[in-house]
């Protein structure tokens, strides 16, 4: 269940939470056409910060050019309205959803005439993969694969290609797991429904490429960077999916689901959490939380 806040941001004002409507001919209710972004903020003794917030704005930019939609406002102004919502709704920490999507105005395929709309939503969510995911979560390969760069820009962050995470997803619950993990077409590991991957595989971390299908996480960045800074090496190579078997340690990663440790893949038992992944995710909490000077460059104190 959704834990409502009292206002969203939509098109330049706040409205209350209730009102934050759409109408039902919006072109991309119909055919996906939105590109949206997840942020965190954390609670920090100097009050909540979002963790990497630019580097989302920019990455909301580039998958609104992937779709040649024109963003109607500035990063400057989504910048100041999204730490205006999240004053507003009195978080001390929350995840915040920015989405632009085609409008009302225009009902074919052929996008022109639809305009595109902004909202900005925030809410208090806590472990995306469950309380449980403290003891590393199960994995299953879907037997949907990854949707391919070739069909749509998988680097973008767009609504419509989603339903291939959510079809995944799906099929993962039903079977009894936590998540699925994705193989693009040509087979190699590219990403879960909604997280990047890392294994260990001896003193080496290994995560997918972009060119496997995945999104270029800012969290999946954030993690290589902690990881170099504690001495690992990281190599961005493809994967397979018997490599994820072999692993030594596994573990996800994205704004939402945080560093989630893996226990199986497949009924293939990797194990409890490692130590790697508990350096990672100690990292990862005290560069969020500010307590760790090196990385208080990525965060934007909401004030
Ligand atoms: N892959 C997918 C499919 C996602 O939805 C997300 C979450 N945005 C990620 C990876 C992780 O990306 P990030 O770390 O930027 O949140």
């Amino acid at each position: 269940a959704l834990t409502e806040a009292d206002h969203i941001w939509m098109d330049g004002e706040l409205v209350p939470w209730q009102d934050a409507r759409i109408h039902v001919l919006s072109h991309g209710l119909h055919y996906g056409t939105g590109v949206f972004e997840g942020v965190r903020a954390y609670s920090t003794s100097d009050g909540p910060a979002l963790f990497r917030l630019d580097e989302h704005l920019d990455r909301l930019f580039r998958s609104a050019r992937m779709l040649r939609m024109a963003l109607p406002r500035g990063k400057a102004e989504l910048r100041a309205a999204t730490l205006e919502l999240v004053r507003a709704n009195g978080h001390r920490s929350c995840y915040v959803r920015h989405l632009a999507h085609l409008g009302y105005g225009s009902m074919g395929v052929d996008p022109t005439g639809a305009e595109v709309q902004m909202s900005i939503s925030s809410w208090e969510w806590g472990a995306y993969l469950g309380e449980a995911a403290e003891q590393g979560i199960r994995l299953m390969t879907s037997s949907w694969r990854r949707n391919d760069p070739t069909v749509v820009p998988t680097a973008a962050k767009a609504t419509g290609p989603y339903l291939n995470s959510a079809l995944a997803k799906l099929e993962a619950r039903e079977a009894g797991f936590d998540e699925a993990v994705l193989l693009s077409t040509d087979g190699h590991v590219s990403e879960c429904s909604g997280e990047n991957i890392f294994i260990r595989r001896g003193d080496v971390l290994f995560t997918p490429p972009s060119s496997a299908g995945a999104l270029e996480g800012i969290t999946q960045d954030a993690v290589s960077t902690l990881a170099a800074d504690l001495g690992f090496a990281v190599r961005r190579e493809n994967l397979l999916r018997s490599d994820l078997y072999a692993a030594d340690e596994m573990f996800l990663c994205g704004t939402a689901a945080e560093v989630t440790p893996v226990r199986s893949v497949d009924n293939r038992e990797i194990g409890a959490p490692g130590p790697m992944t508990g350096k990672i995710r100690d990292a990862f909490s005290a560069a969020v939380s500010g307590e760790d000077e090196r990385y208080r460059r990525w965060l934007t104190f909401v004030g």
